[in-house]
């Protein structure tokens, strides 16, 4: 039964986390249900996490108390813990008491939903992952880009960082957002096999040295290709 305090979890596993700024760091991931983009343009099924954005596959996701959460993390704590999705921001409220009681969360999140840190004051102690979308993920400018959002987080948790999934259709866009803001930022290839990832690398490899950002490899595609839970 759906409560106030219950969040779709689509799946929760320990892995490696293999992009961004903590690449390598052993990781509880925790992956809501829901998100309120589709990116069209990422894959055959439009998101390359589809079954935890489509509704299609909503009978999957489990309804779970932030208490049951606790539960969970504490199994494997001290480690990362990763909200991700789906887009865990929809539930930032309610992931709340976890936030307060946990360090070393990253919140990997579309950047489109703005955060209350005066009322929610723990959060900025949180990295959040903020993988803006650009035009090859198939989405409208004005659902994909909220600028009052990116610098929100951007003022208030500092262990903040950019993360861009790139082909060669990127042009000045990560320039439009990137304006005004100083916080670390990652590129890394499109891709969800690891040939379609290989193929993108030497453009993100080289695009990379010529903006002066970060090369983020994406390990988990690279070793695992599409395969869930890892
Ligand atoms: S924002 Fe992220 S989770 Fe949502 S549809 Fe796009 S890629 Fe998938």
């Amino acid at each position: 039964m759906m409560t106030s305090k219950s969040i779709p979890i689509s799946e929760i596993f320990y892995s490696i986390q293999g992009e961004g700024k903590y690449s390598g760091h052993p990781s509880l991931f925790i992956r809501v249900g829901g998100c309120n983009l589709t990116c069209p343009g990422f894959s055959s099924h439009g998101c390359d996490s589809f079954y935890a954005v489509d509704k299609k596959y909503k009978s999957s996701w489990k309804m779970m108390s932030v208490n049951e959460l606790i539960v969970e993390i504490e199994k494997y704590y001290p480690c990362d813990i990763i909200l991700t999705g789906g887009e865990p921001t929809l539930y930032y409220q309610k992931f709340y008491p976890i936030i307060e009681k946990f360090k070393n969360i990253t919140i990997e999140t579309n950047t489109t939903i703005d955060i209350d840190f005066d009322k929610y004051p723990a959060f900025k102690d949180v990295s959040f992952a903020m993988s803006v979308k650009l035009s090859n993920s198939g989405e409208e400018y004005s659902k994909r880009v909220n600028k009052k959002a990116i610098k929100n987080i951007a003022k208030n948790a500092k262990k903040s960082f950019f993360k861009f999934v790139i082909n060669s259709d990127v042009n000045s866009e990560i320039e439009d957002i990137i304006k005004e803001i100083n916080l670390p930022i990652y590129c890394m290839p499109l891709g969800e096999t690891k040939g379609e990832l290989e193929k993108n690398a030497i453009f993100t490899f080289e695009f990379c040295l010529k903006h002066n950002y970060f090369y983020s490899d994406r390990i988990h595609i690279r070793l695992f290709s599409k395969k869930k839970g890892v």
